[in-house]
């Protein structure tokens, strides 16, 4: 089967070259390097897809609640679903209806995660009451935006709630306090963007998954 643990990025890989891939010019100089080319983040997505499928097909007419948690999560949730939708299409033998909703968090202020939670779109989820629950995340660092979330839909009492983000963050103090039940990449300690990821609003037109430069950093600084 196929693995639902991140696939594993060591410390010692600092990412790939810029000069190997095609970038847009007006971020060229604020990266460092790519971390996750977007290629590898579809294979990775497809396999994740396909994980998803098989656990949790749960047959017609029982819809799986999937949760977009915006902005970071769109296009995550966007391929995820596409290629679940794909798997659909292909088998005869079972299948996974969805239903899609989404909701917006914010928690990061520069490069920091921030105590407070904004969850934007919590209020008319009566709906979730007796369903499967999948909430779709991009990243998963201290783990409080996930921890905090759960608990927020735990309240609607759905039946089950799963949670799938395509990324968690090895912290150097080690301190996480959310696992995702699926998982695309785990990550060294660096701050990333790309594929939807920002860096105060900068950064989400980008494919690849990069790391920042300091001079990048700086630059954005709000
Ligand atoms: P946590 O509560 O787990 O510390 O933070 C999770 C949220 O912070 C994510 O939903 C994401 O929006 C943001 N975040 C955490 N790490 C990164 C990162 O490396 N890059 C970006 N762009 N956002 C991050």
């Amino acid at each position: 089967t196929i693995e639902a643990e991140p696939l594993i990025i060591p410390d010692l890989f600092e990412g790939y070259p810029l000069n190997y891939f095609n970038l847009p010019l007006h971020y060229r100089n604020d990266l460092k390097s790519v971390l996750i080319p977007y290629g590898v983040v579809q294979d990775r997505i497809e396999a994740l897809a396909r994980r998803i499928f098989d656990d949790l097909h749960i047959g017609m007419p029982e819809q799986l609640i999937c949760m977009c948690v915006l902005k970071g999560g769109y296009r995550f949730f966007s391929d995820l679903i596409l290629k679940i939708q794909k798997d659909n299409r292909l088998r005869s033998d079972r299948s996974l209806p969805m239903s899609l909703e989404f909701i917006r968090t914010r928690s990061y202020v520069n490069d920091q995660s921030s105590d407070r939670l904004e969850i934007i779109g919590l209020s008319d989820l009566k709906t979730l009451k007796d369903k499967n629950l999948l909430i779709v995340e991009d990243i998963i660092d201290r783990g409080v935006t996930m921890a905090t979330l759960k608990k927020e839909f735990e309240k609607f009492e759905p039946k089950t709630i799963r949670v799938a983000s395509l990324i968690t963050k090895r912290r150097k103090d080690k301190i996480c306090v959310f696992k995702p039940d699926y998982c695309g990449f785990e990550i060294p300690d660096h701050f990333i963007v790309g594929y939807a990821l920002d860096y105060n609003e900068y950064f989400r037109d980008l494919e690849h998954i990069c790391i920042l430069k300091e001079s990048g950093i700086t630059k954005y600084k709000v």
